[in-house]
């Protein structure tokens, strides 16, 4: 089997499943309670804390553990913007969860500026610089694209902010890209980062929101007052455990695995490359190698992906054809029609190696091409 499909979800890592186990069979007092086993089970926190600052080189005091990846952004968006009268930037091709935020508040009436993207997924920095100017109190940007892989130029989105508007908060969704990218949380000028458990062969439902000192926020959830009373509810420890585990296993194998994926990705291209009627999708400069998108043109990528199922590969179609809908990443990419619903999302994996990737070019070019024999497309 050849699961690449990390993008939307990560397999998790044996010692992962085990430090779960071990934690609920072993640990499993409320870490609120008074006794023993709550203090047993606060330990479990308290290392996940400082195991996941450690690696962000921020402080733990400055991590709030969430549900995961959407919660983080929703707490980051709404916890932010609060009024009316406030003003929120993001981008048109954010993840929902932050497209969803930007939706409600707009319905709320909260002035929210939407930057186009390049036809390599980049922000359009003209455009960002002009909206600076009206002093926003929030930008929202994610670092690694989902669908396409491209990868946001962090410094130049910084330094237009500290020129223009240094009062102007950054949040970054780094849902796509923690774990695979070194990340020196403390010097990148980012005010809020969401990162999420099972992209990093951690469990589900578990995340993190980065909120730098001195930032204020406020929660939108309320009850016991957990989580400095941002996440309130009973910590789920036993994903915890699991995410501590992940992070450690991933920070030790981080470099390794991204040359291993870089490689395996270019050897990915390089096996299509002769297939005609094919399109690589995202930004040849600043992409992250975990991510191929590619458009076949003619073809449905739902079809492709069955195909490719029988044979034991495992991709996504993206989210580009979500429930009949082009992605609005996919149409701000402006690809031929005949390229629009041929999408394929291929995540690499650390597990494979090129020869597996030159066997996976293969299967899909086979593939492609039969398909394009029944439905008698010309290309
Ligand atoms: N942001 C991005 C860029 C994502 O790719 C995802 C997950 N697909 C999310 C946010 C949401 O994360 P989660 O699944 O942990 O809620």
């Amino acid at each position: 089997m050849f699961y690449l499909d990390g993008t939307a979800t990560t397999k998790p890592y044996p010692s992962v499943i085990k430090a779960m186990v071990n934690a609920m069979e072993n640990h499993f007092g409320n870490p609120s309670s008074l006794h023993m086993l709550g203090r047993d089970a606060e330990e479990i926190l308290k290392a996940a804390r400082e195991c996941l600052a450690k690696d962000l080189n921020v402080k733990p005091k400055e991590i709030i553990f969430t549900s995961g990846g959407t919660e983080s952004n929703n707490l980051a968006i709404l916890g932010s913007i609060r009024h009316k009268n406030q003003i929120f930037v993001t981008d048109k091709a954010e993840h929902a969860s932050v497209t969803e935020c930007a939706k409600y508040l707009e319905s709320k009436g909260v002035q929210v500026c939407y930057l186009d993207i390049d036809e390599a997924g980049h922000p359009h920095l003209d455009q960002f610089e002009n909206i600076l100017k009206l002093k926003p109190d929030l930008v929202s940007l994610m670092q690694v694209n989902n669908e396409i892989g491209t990868c946001l130029d962090i410094e130049k989105i910084t330094d237009r902010l500290k020129q223009i508007s240094p009062k102007t908060l950054l949040h970054v969704d780094g849902v796509q890209a923690y774990g695979k990218f070194d990340l020196d949380l403390s010097r990148e000028g980012i005010d809020l980062y969401s990162l999420s458990g099972h992209k990093v062969h951690g469990p589900k439902g578990i995340g993190a929101l980065y909120i730098k000192e001195g930032v204020k926020i406020q929660p939108i959830l309320f009850g016991g007052g957990q989580e400095k009373g941002f996440r309130p509810g009973t910590e789920n420890s036993y994903a915890l455990a699991g995410f501590t585990e992940a992070v450690r296993v991933n920070r030790g194998e981080r470099k390794r695995d991204f040359e291993k994926v870089l490689h395996c990705r270019e050897q990915l291209k390089g096996s299509l490359s002769d297939l005609e009627g094919v399109k690589f999708l995202g930004s040849e400069e600043f992409f992250s190698p975990y991510i191929l998108s590619i458009a076949f043109q003619g073809i449905k990528s739902e079809i492709l992906l069955h195909y490719l199922e029988r044979e034991g590969i495992f991709v996504s179609t993206g989210s580009a054809c979500s429930k009949g809908k082009i992605s609005s990443v996919i149409q701000t990419l402006k690809l031929p029609k005949d390229y629009m619903d041929g999408m394929l999302r291929i995540s690499l994996s650390p597990d494979y190696d090129e020869k597996d990737m030159d066997f996976v070019g293969q299967k899909i070019k086979c593939a492609v091409q039969e398909i394009r024999q029944i439905i008698g497309g010309k290309v």
